[in-house]
């Protein structure tokens, strides 16, 4: 049963569980949270569910956890290409392991699963612009929680409420461009313009997301952008009907419950600093504290193994990081790595 919280909440309204943000980690917290006794708001700043800024990229892992029905998969490949300096190698596989799906279609399609949920309420153009320890200020109102789930992105309101702060924000900057001439997914490893991160190609129905991301405290926002446009040059990629796109990412995670506040997805920083992936943790965070709210003695056995791969991913970017300019033999030696079938194997389970 849950625990419950005893204070006067005179005539403000009151919710078990108020969630701040409809991404996939709130409308995967909701959805666990729906047919439950809980009386559960779920809060979003924009008018419309889905559309983020995000390459949509998705691995085998992420679309079996979803169980997407076929119609929303954009894109399946058995195939990745890996450009090292100038260097091009196909990781190959005989299933498919990389995917593509639009943003939009993704929350939509979580966010009818709520419908059956009469306790689940959702409400949109509802920005939180202020938390107290038991109430939330929206459009001017205050109403009160037992329990605060922060699924509020990368510039999360609740992360800061909770005392935390995000000294290494990294940022993904992308052109979403309107075309069909791309149909594989492509990396893109050069030091001189990314320092240890990665440009990529990911195709999508009707458009493509080309993109690249970095820490600012390695690459200025200014230098990155200046370095992608002279890739996107000499690889004479027009993205003059482009839409330019730029979001932070929230790479540093500290924790993900503090008494009854839950962080999740990016707002907890499980973005990984290594692929740029976000969306399978705010998924599984998001289902993990819906569980830890239903049942205060349930041990999660998923958390702990995205927090183990996070912190590994944040050993191999610092390692590429200390390695200077020296990254390239790094990234030279994983393409030859790729070419061995167990590390191949070693891999495409990354993905699969
Ligand atoms: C350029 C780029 C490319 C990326 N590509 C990939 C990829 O290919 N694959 C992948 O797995 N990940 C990718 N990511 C990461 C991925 O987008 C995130 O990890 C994922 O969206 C996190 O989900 P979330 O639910 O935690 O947060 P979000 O998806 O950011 O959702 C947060 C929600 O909270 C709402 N919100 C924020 N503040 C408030 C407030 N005060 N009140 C009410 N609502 C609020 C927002 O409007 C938003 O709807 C990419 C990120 C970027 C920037």
């Amino acid at each position: 049963m849950p625990r419950y919280f005893s204070y006067s909440h005179s005539t403000m309204d009151l919710y078990d569980v108020i969630i701040v943000g409809a991404g996939p980690a709130g409308l995967k917290c909701a959805e666990v949270l729906g047919g439950s006794p809980l009386r559960v708001l779920l809060l979003e700043k924009n008018e419309k569910i889905g559309p983020k800024i995000c390459a949509g990229g998705l691995t085998g892992k992420d679309v079996a956890y979803l169980n997407l029905p076929e119609e929303l998969i954009e894109f399946r490949h058995n195939k990745i290409h890996l450009h090292v300096q100038g260097f091009k190698s196909t990781v190959k596989a005989d299933y498919d392991f990389a995917f593509s799906i639009d943003r939009e279609k993704l929350g939509q399609w979580q966010l009818k699963k709520l419908s059956p949920f009469k306790n689940v309420e959702v409400r949109t153009k509802a920005r939180v612009s202020a938390i107290t320890e038991n109430h939330v200020t929206v459009n001017g109102e205050t109403i009160a929680y037992k329990y605060l789930v922060g699924a509020d992105g990368s510039n999360s309101l609740v992360k800061r409420f909770a005392g935390l702060k995000t000294p290494a924000q990294g940022v993904g900057i992308q052109y979403i461009i309107p075309t069909d001439k791309y149909s594989d997914f492509e990396f893109f490893f050069i030091p001189k313009y990314f320092s240890a991160w990665y440009s990529w190609i990911f195709p999508h129905r009707g458009y493509v997301s080309i993109g690249c991301g970095c820490t600012p405290e390695i690459l200025s926002l200014k230098k990155l952008h200046r370095n992608f446009h002279t890739w996107l040059k000499k690889n004479k990629i027009d993205v003059s009907a482009g839409k330019y796109e730029v979001f932070p990412m929230n790479c540093d995670y500290y924790g993900s419950h503090f008494g009854n506040v839950f962080l999740t997805g990016d707002a907890a920083g499980l973005l990984s600093s290594f692929t740029g992936e976000g969306i399978y943790q705010a998924l599984i965070s998001g289902e993990e504290a819906a569980k830890t709210i239903l049942d205060p003695t349930y041990e999660s056995k998923k958390m702990p193994e995205i927090i183990r791969k996070h912190n590994r991913h944040r050993q191999l970017i610092d390692l590429l990081i200390r390695w200077g300019r020296w990254k390239s033999l790094l990234f030279l030696g994983g393409m030859l790595l790729f070419k061995i079938p167990k590390y191949k194997q070693r891999a495409i389970a990354q993905f699969g």
